[in-house]
This record gives C-alpha cells, structure tokens and sequence, in this order.
C-alpha cells in the first residue's frame, strides 16, 4: 500500500503494508500484527472489533484505510459436498471459489480430534478471467477481467474456510486465471496463506498449496528459486507441439522442448517433482503418438501425470471415455509413471476444472 491514506487493508500486498501504514500513523511496529491478525485470523469485517486497537487508532484507520470485505454474491451446494462461490470485490469484480470437503482416512480418525476429522481444499482464483484462451476451458473463453492481488486470494481461502467451519488444509490455485501471469501477487498471496498464524496469516504448510500454470517458463524458472517449497502442476494436455499450439493458443510459440528443459531444471534445483495436468479430450489428445509424446514427456521431466476427464463447457470437445482413461493409465504405469486419476467433483454445478467462467456485478 503505497499511499495508506486510499487503499482498503485487504488489497495488502505484504505484511510490509501494515507495517508502513502504522508507521504513517505514527504507531509501533506491533500494532501491524494485530491488525494483520484481525483482518486474517479473526477475520474483522469493521475496525471496531478489533479490541485491543486504541480507540484513537481505530477511528483514524477508518478514514485513513477503509475496510472493505469481499462480499459472497452466490453459493451453490453440490451433491457431492462441493460448494461454489461468486465472490465480488470493492470495485465490482467478481470471481469464483471453490471449497471441496474431505474426510481424513478411517485408520487415523482415532488420532484426530472430532473438529480436525474434516480436510478442506481450497481452489482460488488467481485473476479475474484468463488471457490465454485454452479452447477446453470455459474461463479462456471470456477473456481476462484483471489481475487479483494478493489479499484478494487471501479473501478467497477466508470466505471459503469460514463458510464450512473448518481452517482450509489445501490449496489448488486452479480457478480463474494463469498464475504466472500475475506472478508477483500470488506469490504474495500464497505468502499470507503460508505465513503462521501467530504472525497474521492462514497457517497452510507450502507443501500443501500447489500453483497450476499452463505451462509459463519464466514462472517456473523463478518459482524454484523462491525459499517455500510450494508444489508446481503444469497443464501440459498435449507434448506434441501442433496439437499444443492448436488447444492452447495462448502459448503458441513457447516450445515444449524449452518447458521439458525448465523442468528437469525445476526437479534438479528443488529436488520436487512437478505434476502433468492431462485433460483426456476425445480424438484430440488420446492417440498413440499423443500417449507416446506424454509418456516420454513424463519420464524425462520425472512428472506425476494426473490424468482428467474433461469436463463440459461451450466446446463440442468431449472427454475420452472412461474405458479409455482406465488404459492410458495403465499404458502409463507399466512405463514406470506415477499416474493418477483424478475424480472431478462438482461438475453438478460447474464448479470444475475448466468449468469456472466470469461473471460481473450487473
Ligand atoms: N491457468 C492455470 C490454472 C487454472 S486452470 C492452468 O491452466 O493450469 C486449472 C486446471 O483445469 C488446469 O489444469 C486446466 O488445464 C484444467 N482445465 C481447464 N479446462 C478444463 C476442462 N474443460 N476439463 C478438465 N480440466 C480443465
Ligand atoms: Fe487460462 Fe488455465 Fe483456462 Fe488455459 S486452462 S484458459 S491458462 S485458466
């Protein structure tokens, strides 16, 4: 926060802000962690709640950084326990959330107190809208709104956490947007989420909050040189080069050769193995040159390969069959690949992968 005396505490870039805020006004040092605390781990929607303030403070804070939450537009409940959310900011700008509850395995349960029996995964925005245009992917298709700053996916995790009840224990950055597209802000982002409690922030270990990009070299290059270990997926749905080019448009010109390179460097320099993100999408992808390229692709990079039915959108692309994805794992295990099947949820209410689109305060 630059100029303290315009901007609202939950646009913060880093705890640095609150720092420079009570410095302006004239206060110690200690009064940013409380306020950092209030506004993340107390989760303070007005300034007078936050008690141990001086009332003096409190009144200044409220013309000098006015307070606005992000507001819930729209919560929709799936099946299957998923719920999704519309979440709007101070200027309009709406993006969605999704909160996707777990039950810890039955073995453990009797080592877990009752209120820690439940996980919750968290998968945040990192824009509003997304630049790059995947022709599978329903947020590519609107376009990019902005970018989020970094209180703004913080707002995210608060607003979901508080809704089930539970303290989110995972983080996907895999709704709207390209993280490495803003790579500043969600790196200070997932900075809160990751800093302690104690400090002001959510407490998430780094290993527990993984950023999916498209595929953004630069991103990766700099991601395995920052100190937390956070975890890395690259939406990779094709390693031949011309089908790439053709699903993923947004990137044509960056070539497969460079990002299987950055990643055999991400594993050398973090000793973390990245994970292929790998849409099954009927009579694009799924062939024997296309499981063959992916299988290489994987070896060399030492990647897990998490394979997805793709999920509806507009596009008249359609997932591979279930049969279908049953054997490319299997083709892909006797390889001596680490595969997983991952099981979409939400789908009832568009809450998956690809299914997340933009909407406006009308
Ligand atoms: N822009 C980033 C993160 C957001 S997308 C990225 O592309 O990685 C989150 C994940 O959903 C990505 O792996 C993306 O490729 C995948 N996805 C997009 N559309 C999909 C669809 N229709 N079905 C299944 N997965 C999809
Ligand atoms: Fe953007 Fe990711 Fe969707 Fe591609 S898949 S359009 S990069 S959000």
């Amino acid at each position: 926060m630059n100029n303290p005396n315009i901007q609202n505490p939950c646009d913060v870039f880093t705890f640095s802000d609150y720092l420079s805020l009570m410095k302006e006004l004239g206060q110690p040092a200690f009064r940013a962690k409380q306020l950092a605390q209030w506004l993340w781990v107390h989760e303070a929607t007005n300034y007078d709640e936050m008690s141990n303030l001086p009332a003096d403070l409190r009144t200044q804070l409220v013309k000098a950084a006015p307070l606005k939450r992000a507001s819930v537009r729209k919560v929709q409940h799936s099946k299957d326990g998923t719920r999704k959310y519309l979440l709007c900011f101070a200027d309009g700008v709406c993006v969605e959330a999704v909160g996707l509850p777990s039950n810890i395995p039955s073995s453990n349960v009797d080592d877990v107190k009752p209120e820690q029996r439940q996980r919750l995964s968290v998968c945040v925005s990192s824009q509003a809208g997304c630049s790059l245009g995947c022709t599978f992917c329903a947020t590519g298709q609107g376009g990019l709104v902005r970018n989020l700053l970094p209180g703004e996916i913080a707002e995210q995790v608060r607003i979901v956490a508080a809704d089930f009840g539970i303290r989110a224990s995972s983080i996907v950055i895999m709704g709207q947007g390209e993280p490495f597209q803003n790579y500043d802000a969600v790196l200070a982002g997932l900075r809160i989420l990751n800093t302690s409690t104690d400090d002001g922030g959510f407490g998430i270990g780094a290993r527990h909050i993984t950023i999916s990009t498209a595929g953004i070299i630069k991103g990766i290059d700099t991601l395995a040189t920052e100190p937390e270990q956070f975890t890395l997926a690259v939406s990779l749905h094709s390693a031949v080069q011309t089908t790439r080019d053709k699903i993923m448009p947004g990137l044509r010109g960056q070539s497969l050769e460079k990002l299987r390179t950055a990643l055999v460097d991400y594993y050398k320099q973090t000793g973390r193995r990245p994970s292929l993100e790998y849409a099954l999408i009927d009579e694009v992808n799924v062939n024997i040159v296309e499981i063959t390229a992916l299988k290489d692709f994987a070896q060399t990079t030492k990647a897990h390969v998490n394979l997805i039915p793709l999920n509806t959108t507009s596009s008249n692309l359609e997932s591979a069959s279930q049969l279908k994805t049953t054997q490319i794992a299997k083709e892909l295990r006797d390889a001596g690949i680490n595969v997983t099947i991952r099981k979409e949820r939400g789908s009832d209410i568009a809450a998956a992968c690809g299914q997340l689109t933009q909407e406006k305060r009308g």
